[in-house]
């Protein structure tokens, strides 16, 4: 009997503390009710960032980006066009070839325009900074692109403003260098994914720095500009930069090339954004009412008036009060690749003081921020994976597991990311909606075009 009143014991303690577990994960288990709030608070910030009178204090800043619509032939879109294109990601069945990728485009558009050449185009933003070649014989029936990617070391993301410019203009010239295009003069085109003031497609006033960079002296400064400036100072060679797009933008523009029902561009990424087009008699801030104009939305700052606080939980403000931007970019911060990891790490820390994990106790390497990169999560949740591999990643974290706590932990790392891509389809909603309504449509029928890291490497 003795025996048996302490294995009821035991069992009751296990009970104890799974009610703890799933007291814990429940935060992150929003309802339908939930969900269908943050669709409209979403909805509200959309229109209030459009309007001129909103605008200024709107957190989704809905800024325009002078992309006025697809590709129709003509030279003028054509130009546009390509830069788009080249500004955008490499399609999944780029070939690798040596450091650099090369790529073939199989499918050839269905337009013809008087571009052709070559071009030069920068990626700045995401988890790489690429440098890319892309040549264009007449009628785009041959597109081959080539692109290397850089390292931007800590230092610089976080030096000043003339240092990361300076070293952009130095990985373009090691390019050219290996290319065999040295002192070349190549027009180009710039994927800058932060959000941007635009008065025109090739120029883009930083508002502030999201993410991983926090260089000096950029905010309220034009990139392009910048970008010049930083090749004048090389004087090795001349560049004719035509467009800066964000990377939701150029998302678009790309998945748009095969099915003209695009019309929404999203990134699920290291940060988190979308894009999309807008009829320009909705859009305050330009003149003129035919046609339309991609709106570049920032979504990342939704929440941050704390329209979304209801369903925030203690981890996400520690999350948020340990970034570079305290306060800022709070829906990006429950939704992108570089805080999700860094959300299922304070929540292990505080089982582990609960005593429900890692026997209680909190390694130096728990401690430290930023171990838990997205690739970490996505393998954890990876369905083949059996829990001995669980442990053997935990394990490469310097985190002793049992088999109890990789269990927990892979139950950790769903519930943030279920809640992330909840979110997102909340937001995809309310953006989809307003495109249904605005049109009158019973049914609207549109694509999203999709990109980033997470969305790239997340098993689910
Ligand atoms: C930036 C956006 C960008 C997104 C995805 C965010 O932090 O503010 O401009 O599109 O990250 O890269
Ligand atoms: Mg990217």
């Amino acid at each position: 009997t003795k025996g048996a009143a302490m294995v009821t014991a035991v069992a009751s303690r296990v009970q104890a503390q799974r009610k703890q577990i799933d007291k814990v994960l429940a935060l992150f288990q929003l309802t339908r009710e939930q969900l269908e709030g943050v669709q409209d608070k979403m909805r509200v910030e959309l229109d209030y960032g459009l309007k001129r009178d909103t605008h200024p204090l709107a957190t989704v800043k809905m800024l325009p980006t002078y992309v006025r619509g697809m590709p129709d032939g003509t030279a003028q879109v054509g130009r546009l066009w390509v830069c788009s294109v080249l500004v955008s990601p490499l399609p999944p069945n780029a070939r690798t070839q040596g450091p650099a990728r090369y790529m073939l485009v199989d499918a050839a558009p269905t337009f013809s325009t008087t571009e052709k050449g070559k071009f030069l185009a920068l990626d700045l933003g995401g988890t790489n900074f690429r440098v890319l070649l892309v040549k264009i014989r007449s009628g785009w029936r041959s597109v081959r692109i080539y692109n290397k990617i850089f390292a931007i070391p800590l230092e610089i993301m976080q030096g000043t403003g003339e240092e990361l410019f300076d070293h952009i203009v130095q990985c373009i010239a090691d390019f050219l260098d290996y290319m065999g295009l040295k002192g070349a003069q190549l027009p180009l085109g710039f994927t800058f994914s932060f959000p941007c003031r635009q008065a025109s497609i090739d120029k883009g006033t930083l508002i502030e720095w999201t993410k991983g960079f926090k260089a000096t002296d950029c905010e309220g400064e034009d990139v392009v500009d910048m970008l010049r400036e930083a090749i004048k100072r090389r004087n090795e060679f001349d560049l004719d930069i035509v467009a800066v797009v964000n990377d939701t933008v150029g998302t678009m523009m790309t998945c748009g090339y095969e099915d003209p029902n695009c019309e929404v561009g999203l990134i699920a990424g290291t940060g988190s954004n979308m894009c999309y087009m807008e009829e320009m008699r909705n859009i305050e801030l330009v003149e003129g009412d035919e046609g339309k104009m991609c709106i570049n939305t920032e979504w990342g700052g939704f929440g941050d008036n704390g329209c979304i606080d209801d369903i925030r939980t203690q981890y996400d403000k520690e999350v948020d009060e340990g970034s570079l931007n305290p306060g800022k970019q709070r829906y990006e911060k429950m939704t992108s690749g570089m805080y999700l990891g860094e959300i299922v790490r304070q929540i292990l820390i505080d089982l582990t003081k609960q005593g429900l994990l890692f026997r209680g106790q909190i390694s130096e390497r728990l401690r430290t921020r930023g171990i838990f990169e997205t690739k970490f999560l996505s393998q954890i949740e990876s369905d083949r994976l059996a829990l001995l591999q669980v442990r053997r990643i935990l394990q490469q974290l310097g985190l002793d597991s049992t088999c109890e706590d990789s269990i927990v932990v892979k139950e950790v790392c769903g519930a943030v990311s279920r809640r992330a891509a909840q979110l997102y389809g909340a937001g995809l909603a309310a953006i989809v909606e307003k495109r249904r309504e605005d049109q009158g449509l019973e049914h609207l029928k549109i694509t999203v075009g999709v990109d980033g890291t997470l969305y790239k490497l997340h098993p689910q």
